[in-house]
């Protein structure tokens, strides 16, 4: 990292310290005025000395800093190295390691330990291990094998974070904190423990005030399950017959709670002794989905991801998925990703962890082809990113991940992607502080409600139906019209929108229908599909006819709702969305409009002529209800056809496997094209623009080579 850079972001948090040593948040102090070109450019690579021999260290600072990578993220697994022994700390191999990155001036993020702890650790405190949803405890050996509510093992993580941000704290190498790592994400995710059922138990208290209310809430007058005490009170593991739904979705809900309030406990300390530095997480989005990651992020600096497109990869192929059809759902869930990244502090997010060659552990992704790395660092920057550190410096000889390939091959020389990855962090760092911190504007919001996503799981109807998949469906469907997407929740302003696609939106409070409800009435396009409003925030089934609050903005009601398994009826649409016929997927919602226009019928079985699909106005905006599960062409047709309706579109057209984002800063605008196919294609451009990464003015018919990125200005 530029020295400048640092004393400028350190000024600025000083700057934010106000008085009596409350320090709002770095970024908070940005958005109030602040410029955001105070932040350092993190451009870095996660590295590991407690890994490498010591003799190496300074041969790794000298290289990485030759290299031009700005920082590196340490010491999230070094636990066991740090605290050998209960209380005894020994950060002198720390303190040595990052003396001579800050030498070599580049910065560093520490990462405190709490996801791997160390064999004294669980051998003497044996009730800190996880118990996974079939009951069965998991064991010390690996990771993320611990429970997120156990006091003991809460307290030991905030000890050993503690006595290093204690050490750390005014280090002037250190820049910021990675809390833990990748919460949730191990063999099984979710705890079932005693611990977690008193813990739940707890919550369920504060919630409900009430055990008469959890008893009338859940409906447990049912299978006899009438609570008399709050500690009989139990957690979904297997019992003879499915869980409770209200119990269920209040214990998913609680999960997510228990994995934020252990970040919170750390948070609050590296807010209170690190007031200089930045502090978040690192994770994934959507479809993973264990965790509430809004609330996960919600009170930390930025948001931080790992993205490893390689993966997504390995999943569709598994699928059957191969070709261009490959290709094109691997970018998209990539694109995805870095949207919800990027939506969720509605801010410039970090990639903490980008693949940097074939990774993973017993087996690995494909080798990203050549031009694919510098590919996903753009594309993230291009969904709004504002720096990449590249997983990892060097490929470890020994351990779990010894197969995860850095910048360095096992023998240290370098990988296929090192001189990529050079190039790539010099042109960013060309293109320089204000494109990268700049705003990423959506006309579209795609809705993603855990609650929704959770309570499909847990009552799916159908057993191919995800809430996931189809979010994800939706978000392939629509990304085609390059309009910008953000990944919105509950209580997000959806008064920032064009149009606001919602699929499966199977949970539905009635706060969340009346800003549907006004958002619809002053103007907005709401669209959305089957299995609507069924249930209330509460997990009970709506007392109303579907769909429930939104029947007078749908203009339907739904006569029957009917999963399909064998033959598929087929609908066709009307003129408007192109007089096709096409055949339904899993699931039919059978509607009959009261003020709503229909828009296709069912043409074949028992609901032969029934409405499909029905588009509603309300006050100025419309409405529109796809009852019927679609295809991805079909989905994609429609969806296209009401974004074209309230005119939103890109500044120009680009070819299939080519996708196109903008982001902005005041009047300076940014768009960028990323070529996601192997062969060179043509876009058309609409006057003269100057590419910024390679300083050439095109014009007219200009040729984007395989895997090639453009970032255009005017
Ligand atoms: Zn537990």
């Amino acid at each position: 990292m530029a020295s400048m850079n640092r004393r400028r972001f350190v000024g600025t948090s000083a700057a934010a310290l106000g008085v009596a040593g409350l320090r709002l948040p770095v970024w908070a102090q940005i958005a109030n005025g602040g410029t955001s070109a105070a932040f350092p450019t993190l451009l870095g690579v996660d590295y590991y000395p407690d890994q490498t021999p010591e003799s190496l260290w300074e041969e790794d600072a000298r290289r990485i800093s030759e290299s031009g990578l700005t920082n590196v993220r340490i010491a999230e697994f070094a636990w066991a190295l740090m605290e050998p022994a209960q209380g005894k700390f020994d950060f002198a191999w720390l303190q040595r390691s990052v003396d001579i990155l800050h030498r070599n001036n580049i910065g560093v993020i520490l990462g405190t330990p709490s996801a791997a702890p160390p064999p004294w650790l669980s051998a003497k405190y044996p009730e800190i291990l996880e118990v996974n949803e079939k009951g069965e405890k998991l064991h010390p050996g690996g990771r993320r094998f611990t429970c997120p509510t156990n006091a003991t093992y809460r307290r030991l993580s905030l000890i050993i974070a503690t006595e290093m941000a204690k050490m750390f704290a005014a280090h002037p190498g250190v820049i910021g904190w990675q809390i833990d790592n990748e919460f949730t994400l191990g063999s099984s995710g979710r705890c079932y423990c005693d611990y977690c059922r008193a813990g739940f138990q707890n919550w369920l208290r504060t919630k409900y005030r009430s055990l008469d209310l959890v008893n009338q809430t859940w409906g447990t007058n049912f299978w006899s399950q009438h609570y008399s005490d709050w500690a009989q009170i139990p957690v979904p593991l297997p019992s003879g017959g499915d869980p409770n739904p209200g119990l269920a979705l209040d214990y998913d809900r609680y999960q997510s709670y228990a994995n934020a309030s252990f970040l919170e406990e750390q948070l609050a300390m590296l807010r209170k002794l690190c007031p200089k530095h930045f502090v978040t997480t690192n994770n994934i989005g959507i479809p993973y989905d264990v965790i509430d990651m809004r609330e996960l992020y919600a009170k930390v600096d930025f948001v931080a991801f790992d993205n490893y497109p390689g993966f997504f990869e390995m999943l569709l192929r598994e699928q059957g998925q191969s070709g261009s059809q490959l290709s094109q759902a691997v970018s998209g869930m990539t694109a995805m990703q870095h949207d919800f990244g990027r939506s969720i502090l509605r801010k410039p997010f970090l990639i903490m962890e980008e693949q940097s060659g074939k990774a993973g552990q017993r087996t690995f992704s494909p080798q990203p082809a050549k031009g694919q790395v510098r590919l996903w660092s753009y594309q993230a920057i291009a969904h709004g990113a504002m720096g990449i550190n590249y997983f990892r410096w060097d490929t470890a000889t020994s351990g779990a991940e010894e197969y995860w390939h850095g910048m360095l091959n096992h023998d240290r020389s370098k990988s296929p992607a090192f001189d990529e990855i050079l190039q790539t962090v010099n042109e960013l760092k060309a293109l320089g502080p204000e494109f990268l911190n700049s705003q990423y504007q959506a006309d579209v919001a795609l809705y993603f409600d855990y609650d929704c996503s959770w309570a499909v799981k847990i009552q799916p109807g159908h057993y191919k139906l995800s809430y996931a998949d189809q979010v994800t469906a939706w978000y392939g469907a629509a990304s085609p019209s390059h309009t910008g997407i953000d990944l919105i929740g509950p209580g997000s302003d959806l008064s920032l929108y064009r149009i606001v696609f919602a699929p499966v939106v199977y949970v539905l409070s009635e706060a969340q229908a009346e800003k549907i409800r006004q958002y619809v009435r002053a103007g907005g396009i709401f669209v959305t599909n089957f299995r609507l409003g069924v249930k209330t925030e509460s997990s009970q089934i709506i007392k109303r006819p579907l769909p429930g609050y939104l029947a007078d903005v749908m203009g339907v009601t739904v006569e029957d709702y009917v999963p399909i398994y064998a033959d598929n009826p087929h609908l066709k649409f009307g003129s408007m969305l192109g007089s096709a016929d096409l055949e339904c997927g899993i699931w039919t919602d059978i509607l009959k409009p009261s003020t709503a226009e229909v828009l296709a019928n069912y043409s074949s079985g028992q609901h032969s002529g029934k409405a499909a699909i029905t588009a509603n106005t309300f006050g100025k905006g419309k409405a529109v209800y796809i009852g019927a599960d679609l295809r991805p062409p079909d989905l994609s047709r429609v969806l296209g056809t009401f974004t074209a309706s309230v005119g939103v579109k890109p500044p120009f057209e680009v070819p299939l496997g080519v996708e196109l984002t903008m982001r902005r800063s005041g009047n300076k605008r940014w768009i960028c094209l990323l070529n996601h196919t192997g062969g060179a294609q043509t876009i058309n451009l609409p006057g003269t623009f100057k590419d910024a990464v390679s300083g050439e003015s095109h014009s007219g018919a200009t040729e984007l080579p395989g895997y090639g990125v453009m970032v255009l200005t005017t």
